[in-house]
């Protein structure tokens, strides 16, 4: 479903180049969950970025439900991203004057869809994370982990292949992150999606079926130290 070879990608920083992924490789599979673990710093969130055609590769191979990505133009890669892909972040990242609802429906305005279809998506996916009777609230009005349930919504609203969480407990205490956790795992065994979750928590790592870490611009092998 998920395919990197050969990755690499800089940033530019001033005069200063920075080597951030090297030659990266990356396969996930449908109904596969793979945790990736790394210091800040490490290039966790480029390689996401990498993979969701938010910023190109510069080297290498991204290929994306037999779509590839690199090579393309931005816009070209902004339409596999809307097809392919859904996005948890550390911080939710809702609209505040929105509610939940309308968050969710939010990237649907992409698809050429009547305001009553993209509501009805967007139910589907609140009942998916367990948010329904919270549809009318705004987020301030939301726990963290509500906020990330409505987040998580948002991200599958579209029915992506691939979901891409970015610290997705990295804001929440230990019990929540693990209701949140579990929706994830849902999402991948369940729904069959291909699943990368970025954390620096061992004990959310250890629920993924694979467990890699970001080293020196590539991914190794990791086995995450329960505490
Ligand atoms: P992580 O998510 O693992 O903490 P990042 O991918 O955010 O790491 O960053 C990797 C490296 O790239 C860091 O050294 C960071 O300072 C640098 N970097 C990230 N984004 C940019 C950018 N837009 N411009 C310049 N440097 C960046
Ligand atoms: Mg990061």
């Amino acid at each position: 479903m998920l395919r990197l070879n050969g990755v690499a990608r800089a940033h530019i920083k001033g005069r200063e180049r920075i080597r951030v992924l090297q030659g990266l490789d990356l396969e996930v599979q449908r109904g596969e969950m793979v945790s990736i673990m790394g210091p800040s710093g490490s290039g966790k969130s480029t390689l996401l970025d990498v993979i969701a055609g938010v910023i190109p590769s510069n080297e290498g191979v991204v290929e994306l439900a037999g779509h590839r990505m690199d090579g393309k133009s931005e816009s070209l890669r902004t339409q596999i991203r809307a097809a392919h892909i859904g996005f948890v972040f550390q911080f939710y990242c809702l609209i505040p004057a929105l509610t939940a609802e309308e968050n969710v429906m939010l990237p649907l305005h992409l698809w050429k869809l009547s305001r009553k279809e993209r509501a009805l998506r967007a139910d589907a996916a609140l009942e998916v994370v367990g948010m329904t009777h919270r549809r009318r609230h705004l987020p301030g009005e939301l726990s963290g982990g509500e906020q990330q349930r409505i987040s998580i919504a948002r991200a599958i609203a579209g029915n992506p292949d691939v979901l891409l969480c970015d610290e997705p407990t990295g804001d929440l205490n230990k019990e929540t992150g693990l209701e949140v956790m579990a929706i994830i795992e849902q999402l991948s065994h369940h729904y069959r999606k291909a699943v990368v979750v970025v954390t620096h928590d061992p004990n959310v790592a250890a629920l993924a079926d694979r467990h890699l870490r970001l080293q020196n611009g590539v991914l190794v092998d990791d086995r995450p130290n329960l505490r």
